[in-house]
């Protein structure tokens, strides 16, 4: 039950979805946020600009440090995320990547789970190697046992829930809380959910990293990336980033400002549909495993029903053992689904990712994983297309 405090302070999430980082009175009345073009900030007077701080309304002195359209959009994720503050960053793999920056220095140890998004495991085996960081990898479903892998040099985990691909559910209070007893720092990706169906922050993680290409944005025409913190954790993050020179293109920061009125809507159709795919193919004869966390067969469903409020429409399925050729024939076959990487935008995806990348556990599958992205279009027709693909691709 949230608290007295919690209720006052935080409105419906679908209420905060249209209203956060929204000031028209501010912009002649106008309902969104210009897109603001700038780089120099003009002073008033040479008085002023020796006072240093300038009242720019909380802009600081140079268009890198943000502008309105920028500063909306991190305030309406920091409410979302329930953070104290957020910062942009020009991808998410980039907002990743410096929120890890941000804390680690050499000689220090990080944890990350097994199942991270592949391009920030290869940012940590290559980048932060070479500077001396000592990079571990865990079991993602290891929970309070953790415990074991930290040390004393441990000042970063990084996990991601579920994780890419492998859809693995995390214990997070427990890591957050074993991290902590160690003085670790926990930063998390939280883009499968979006910061409407899980609030990392309220479960003990510093940091919480959104790639905001997928669901905030939405409508697969831009790439970007938030990092929201707690108040503790802030000063650091946005000191490292302002100090690497990270800032977004406006115009991109509008589009997510934009996808993010309808975050609500589109998001539970997604899953919805999501649900809907999954349990379709739960007992279909081609098909070794559904990975989907609301479903109650998935080893993690407890953990996602106990910390997450919804699920999204990204989910995975294993095939049974079959030959390359049959696998390119249900994906020739496929009308509806496109053949691409990201997810989060209004469409339809499927992707052949083979078996995924596991060096800290075992991958118990033996058939080749497609990772599948349900988008806005008619269940039914997403339904009938994915199963004629399998059963033309199938049939002997
Ligand atoms: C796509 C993705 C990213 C990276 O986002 P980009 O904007 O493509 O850089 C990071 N984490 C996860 C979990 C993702 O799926």
């Amino acid at each position: 039950m949230p608290s007295a405090d919690e209720t006052s302070v935080h409105r419906h999430a679908d209420t905060a979805l249209i209203h956060a980082g929204r000031t028209p009175a501010v912009f002649g009345g106008f309902v969104n946020t210009p897109v603001y073009r700038g780089s120099t900030i003009l002073a008033e007077s040479f008085d002023e600009w020796e006072r240093g701080k300038r009242d720019s309304g909380g802009y600081g002195d140079y268009g890198r440090f943000g502008n309105p359209t920028t500063c909306a959009l991190e305030s309406a994720v920091a409410e979302l995320e329930r953070g104290y503050r957020a910062q942009v960053f020009p991808s998410g793999l980039s907002a990743c990547t410096h929120t890890l920056t941000a804390f680690l220095k050499s000689g220090d140890h990080l944890l990350i789970s097994d199942s991270v998004y592949g391009p920030t495991r290869t940012f940590a085996d290559s980048v932060l190697k070479r500077f001396g960081v000592d990079v571990e990898y865990f079991d993602p479903i290891v929970g309070p046992g953790i415990r074991m892998q930290l040390r004393a040099n441990t000042r970063v985990v990084f996990i991601e829930s579920p994780g890419s691909h492998s859809m693995d559910i995390l214990d997070v209070p427990a890591i957050a809380d074993a991290a902590h007893a160690r003085g670790a720092v926990v930063i998390l990706d939280n883009s499968w959910a979006s910061p409407l169906y899980f609030k990392p922050l309220a479960l003990g993680v510093d940091v919480s990293v959104q790639a905001a290409t997928k669901y905030l944005v939405g409508h697969s025409d831009a790439l970007l990336g938030v990092a929201t913190a707690t108040e503790r954790a802030w000063p650091q993050l946005v000191g490292s980033a302002h100090a690497f020179g990270e800032t977004a293109g406006p115009d991109d920061v509008y589009l997510a400002l934009r996808g993010l009125r309808t975050l609500g809507v589109r998001l539970r159709q997604h899953w919805q549909t999501g649900i809907m795919l999954a349990e379709s193919l739960l007992n279909h004869p081609a098909v070794e495993a559904v990975l989907h966390p609301a479903l109650p067969g998935h080893p993690g469903h407890d953990i996602w029903k106990r910390d997450f409020g919804g699920a999204s429409g990204l989910f995975s399925i294993v095939l049974k053992p079959i030959e390359g050729a049959t696998l390119a024939k249900v994906f020739r076959h496929l009308q509806l689904f496109g053949l691409g990487l990201s997810w989060g935008g209004y469409e339809s995806l499927a992707l052949p990712v083979g078996r995924p990348l596991r060096t800290a556990s075992e991958w118990p599958y033996k058939g080749p994983l497609v990772r599948i992205h349900a988008g806005l279009e008619d269940p039914q027709d997403l339904m009938q297309d994915l199963h004629a693909a399998l059963h033309q691709a199938l049939k002997k």
